[in-house]
């Protein structure tokens, strides 16, 4: 018989059944509460506000990151903003208009009542984070800025500059240690979890290893919350910091957690292209750039081919020969089409030939008209930081003046491409943020829930705050309300002995390989396997390639990895040994989904469904579900468990940002 997955959606029409759900829901009596331990593991976005909330409610939490601090957490990373439906433009926004551009923007592929829940919510995270005084970009008159993001004909984002993750940020840390400094919260950083251990069908702890002692230790508690980020980073170069891992998501599904969606990846049209073979890391260039850049490329392709021989440059290219590709075919919402959208749209000119740099794979994005339009001084008050970055990586600075042609001023474009940025993928959840596991919980990046098959900017931030400050906290007391009774686990559990002794002998088995290749020679060949064949354009052929060279790769790596020094002590080369064992697991899962899912949706874009236009074509009759993945050991095919999606409020239609 076929598995069958709870969600745990109550029963109603949205937006009931978040109210039917609040009305039911069970919590812990406050006295209970100080019996109660909660490990959080993650002290980014999602994790800090978790822990700070759930310790200010009363739970002892126990809170892990792998940095010297959770101030550097991956989400300082986060440039452009957060959305929000306040609707301070009074431009029309709405809760329900939020509600229904996440879900359009995801290719109908999220769940409506948690999108919708994300959306009820996202006032109340302002709100929070101006009281914790995050500093919010403000009109003249003192009300909180908007500008707009991809996917939405509203003003509804709100930011700190170029910086507003680490504003947002440093706000959740000040919570979190207030909850420190009252003794509710204890912070470990420089602990990486290596395991979840499992008692009695239930997530009962973690083993986690001290980064700087390399020693490993065991915690044990009522409830686990991950919260330890995407997977992006499966791809080698990426836009995401280098020490974002998925290790603890693996190991929660090697232990019988669900994986959902893992195809579904989002490539960020705007970013700084590569160039050469040695780059580690790609840098971002915020959607936001989008509100008053212009993304274009030459109309003719030797303009083009002279701009990759180096022979011409952007800004002797005059207005009536640009070809301004995202306003001439999505003229409704021109540059701010969803990521998607705009980075297979980029891809399909530099295919043609019309790329702007020497290797072909890149477009402009142009101030040119906003600086004559609104001048130097508000263009660097919106972006002054980002365009600060662009020079000190590129050093070009786009507002330079570079020429002018019949009276028009023309400034230094900026040369972008698009790149790995984010996963929607994640581990599956229910409704109240649990796994298939119970008492494991997962949240922010790490889980699957809102975003669908493609996330619209600014909405990632929106989604950790709001899983971290106001739907856990609540949620995972249906949970806690029937530990109370339960005696606390002990660590000397054989659980745990035999939890660690795996852990151990995994350390030592990736020692002993004493191969010729370093961890990063290897990870950058997974690499380009899953550019290649698991990227912006998938082919079932290219899949099925990607995968046996996924095989071959790992095969190398278990018998030709070279790890250099012993467990003892700090050992990066070994803690990122650990990380690329699991990227191959995690690479061969996003291949495995990818081929089963015999459409285009979103961010997962095979090119056998694709309409005349090359926009993506979906298949609502074979393939409307959650795609959940089990793990079935290594070097087995996991098993596919579908998770019907229902829609109740919005009806389901192919995309249009045309009209
Ligand atoms: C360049 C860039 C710009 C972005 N800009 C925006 C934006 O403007 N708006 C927006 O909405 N989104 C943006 N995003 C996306 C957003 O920043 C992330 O999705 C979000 O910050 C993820 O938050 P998180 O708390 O889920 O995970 P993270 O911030 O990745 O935090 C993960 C935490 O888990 C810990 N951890 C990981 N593994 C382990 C382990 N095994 N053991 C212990 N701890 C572990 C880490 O130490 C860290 O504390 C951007 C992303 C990038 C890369």
């Amino acid at each position: 018989m076929a598995k069958v997955i709870d969600s745990k959606i109550p029963a109603g029409p949205v937006p009931e059944k978040w109210k039917e759900y609040k009305a039911h829901q069970r919590l812990v009596n406050p006295k209970n509460k100080l019996k109660l331990d909660v490990i959080v593991v993650g002290t980014g976005l999602a994790g800090a506000s978790a822990a700070a909330s759930l310790g200010e409610m009363g739970f002892n939490v126990i809170n892990l990151c792998i940095q010297d601090s959770p101030r550097r957490a991956h989400s300082i990373a986060a440039q452009g903003g957060i959305n929000a439906a306040k609707c301070y433009q009074n431009d029309g926004d709405s809760v329900y208009r939020l509600f229904y551009d996440t879900v359009k923007g995801g290719d109908y592929r999220a769940r409506e009542a948690n999108v919708y829940r994300l959306a009820e919510v996202s006032n109340n995270i302002i709100d929070q984070c101006v009281a914790q005084g995050v500093p919010f970009a403000r009109e003249y008159g003192g009300m909180l800025a908007n500008r707009s993001f991809g996917g939405a004909q509203v003003s509804r984002t709100f930011y700190a500059k170029g910086q507003t993750g680490q504003q947002l940020l440093l706000g959740a840390y000040s919570s979190l240690s207030c909850q420190v400094q009252a003794g509710k919260v204890k912070l470990y950083t420089r602990y990486e979890m290596e395991d979840v251990v499992i008692v009695d069908g239930r997530a009962r702890g973690i083993i986690a290893k001290n980064l700087v002692t390399g020693r490993l230790e065991r915690f044990s508690a009522n409830a686990v919350v991950i919260a330890t980020g995407g997977y992006g980073n499966t791809y080698f170069l990426s836009t995401n910091a280098m020490g974002c891992n998925c290790t603890a998501a693996v190991q929660c599904y090697r232990k019988g957690a669900y994986f959902a969606n893992p195809s579904y990846v989002q490539i960020h049209p705007t970013c700084i292209p590569v160039h050469g073979d040695k780059q580690s890391k790609l840098t971002l260039m915020s959607e936001s750039l989008r509100n008053d850049g212009r993304i274009w490329v030459p109309k003719k392709i030797e303009d083009a081919k002279a701009l990759q021989a180096g022979t011409k440059q952007g800004w002797e290219i005059p207005e009536e020969d640009r070809d301004y590709y995202l306003e001439r075919r999505y003229p409704a919402f021109g540059n701010l089409v969803p990521r998607d959208v705009a980075s297979r749209a980029a891809k399909e000119r530099c295919d043609k030939g019309f790329g702007v740099n020497n290797t072909g794979l890149a477009v402009f994005l142009d101030f040119s008209e906003s600086i004559n339009r609104l001048g130097i001084d508000i263009i660097m008050q919106r972006y002054g930081n980002l365009f600060e970055m662009y020079e000190e990586i590129t050093d070009v600075f786009p507002g330079d003046v570079a020429n002018e042609i019949n009276g028009v001023k023309y400034y230094k474009p900026m040369m972008i491409y698009p790149a790995i940025h984010y996963t929607m993928g994640g581990i599956w959840v229910d409704y109240e943020l649990q796994t298939s596991i119970p008492g494991l919980f997962a949240i922010g990046e790490c889980n699957f829930s809102d975003h669908g098959a493609n996330r619209l900017g600014a909405s990632a931030l929106m989604q950790g705050l709001a899983d971290g400050y106001f739907v856990l906290p609540y949620t995972i007391q249906n949970y806690l309300a029937d530990q109370a009774v339960w005696p606390k686990v002990s660590t000397d559990l054989p659980e745990f002995a035999e939890a660690e002794k795996k852990v151990d002998a995994e350390l030592d088995r990736l020692l002993n390989i004493k191969g010729k290749r370093s961890v990063d020679s290897i990870h950058k060949e997974l690499g380009h396997i899953m550019w290649e064949y698991v990227g912006m354009g998938r082919t079932a052929e290219g899949l099925k390639t990607g995968l046996k060279k996924m095989h071959e790769l790992e095969k190398e790596f278990d018998t030709n990895l070279f790890v250099p020094g012993t467990k003892e002590g700090l050992n990066i080369e070994l803690d990122k040994a650990i990380h690329l064992r699991d990227f191959f697991t995690m690479g061969q899962l996003v291949a495995f989904d990818a081929l089963s899912r015999n459409e285009s949706c979103g961010g997962h874009f095979r090119e056998e469904y694709q309409t005349e236009e090359g926009e993506a074509k979906r298949d609502d009759e074979n393939y409307f579900y959650v795609g959940c993945w089990e793990y079935k050991g290594k070097g087995n095919e996991p098993e596919l468990i579908k998770e019907p999606l229902e829609y109740e409020a919005i009806k389901v239609q192919t995309r249009n940002y045309k009209n």
